[in-house]
């Protein structure tokens, strides 16, 4: 892969295997209906190219957590395709949103009136999700609110709910109770509204089981290739590929100190390679003196601090001459997934993904 000489490495978004991803757990949920959420830019390899291969291939609804988020999106998708607000509005956003066709999730009294009232302003039904806390504690109608509003249908007279919607906490551990607790909460709340399609699995939600599917399942980081329960083989493909180029090498001998901090001191004669990508590019700093990365195969320990705009790695394992400048080593590719390097940041594949900064050369394959 050819660099652009302006960037500090190659992001490659593998769009098709996006689609097997997405191919994969429709066919595991059927017959229920399969979502894509595609939040924080699609977890920041870039919600319009994501979203609009998704619509291809097939998906119909998709989750933001913002209303801006929403507003961005939606010229890139045909009106078909439904964009629900996971945080809901902020007050003043209404009309907007109704004007444009975006679509809430009301999680709470205030925004079930504050929508209904726009709904009355502009003249007609207004479509909107029902998010109900069944145990995370986050977002969405308590237990009592749903009581007031069970009593008080006027409510929401003037709202059309497509989607009963709530959230796992610990859908990525398969051995965690809390999951069967949320579930049985949630099926308690849905006897209350038995017309409503409902929703609640993320992508650990999905492998749970068919229990966990309901109406329409909402996964992000298994469409991604993220691996969506610990402790496990990944069943998805990888889509995201991180290649960094080479920007120097040198020897340097025993006692000698590299990088802030002088945190690393060389036992022995060794030979390093400076990569062109540091934190201001999304690799964490807690991979200091901890990650590696790796040149076919072959493990690079990170040498002392990750920098704002570089990383050092050791590079004495691999043959003199190994790395020319500009060759590119792997941050993230077919040695090191996402989960690799989260462990060894502390993080999770989440936080990596949103992180990956803006000066690499993205490229959508
Ligand atoms: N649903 C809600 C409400 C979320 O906040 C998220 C993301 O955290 C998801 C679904 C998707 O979760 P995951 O990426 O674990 O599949």
């Amino acid at each position: 892969v050819m660099l652009a000489a302006d960037r500090c490495g190659v992001l490659a978004i593998d769009l098709g295997a996006l689609g097997e991803n997405y191919r994969r757990l429709a066919k595991n949920v059927a017959p229920a209906a399969l979502a894509a959420v595609v939040k924080a830019d699609a977890y920041g390899l870039g919600a319009v190219q994501v979203s609009q291969r998704l619509y291809q291939e097939g998906c119909r609804t998709f989750f933001v957590a913002h209303f801006i988020e929403a507003v961005q999106l939606r010229p890139s998708l045909p009106q078909d395709a439904a964009i629900y607000v996971l945080n809901g509005l902020q007050p003043g956003n209404e009309e907007r949103a109704a004007a444009i066709g975006v679509v809430p999730l009301l999680n709470s009294i205030g925004q079930i009136k504050a929508w209904s009232q726009t709904a009355g302003r502009v003249g007609r039904t207004l479509e909107a999700a029902l998010q109900v806390d069944s145990g995370m504690s986050r977002l969405g109608l308590s237990p009592d609110e749903v009581c007031e509003l069970l009593v008080n249908p006027g409510l929401i007279s003037n709202i059309e709910v497509t989607t009963l919607v709530s959230h796992l906490a610990c859908a990525d551990e398969p051995a965690n109770p809390a999951s069967a607790r949320q579930l049985a909460a949630f099926r308690a709340i849905s006897t209350a509204f038995p017309t409503l399609p409902v929703s609640l699995a993320n992508s650990g939600g999905i492998f749970l089981g068919g229990e966990f599917h309901g109406s329409l399942a909402r996964p992000g980081i298994a469409l991604y290739g993220g691996a969506p329960v610990s402790d496990r083989d990944n069943p998805m493909l990888p889509v995201v590929r991180l290649e960094v180029p080479v920007i120097q090498t040198r020897t340097v001998p025993p006692g000698t100190q590299i990088g802030y901090g002088g945190t690393f001191t060389a036992k022995t004669s060794i030979r390093l390679a400076t990569i062109a990508a540091g934190y201001a590019d999304g690799l964490p700093r807690s991979l200091s003196g901890r990650g590696a990365l790796y040149f076919e195969g072959q493990r690079l320990p990170i040498a002392g601090r990750v920098s704002m705009d570089s990383i050092t790695v050791d590079i004495s394992a691999l043959a003199e001459g190994a790395l020319d400048l500009g060759t590119p080593v792997e941050v993230v590719g077919k040695h090191q997934t996402l989960e690799m390097m989260a462990a060894d940041a502390d993080t999770i594949s989440y936080e990596i993904l949103t992180r990956l900064g803006h000066r690499y050369q993205r490229r959508y394959i």
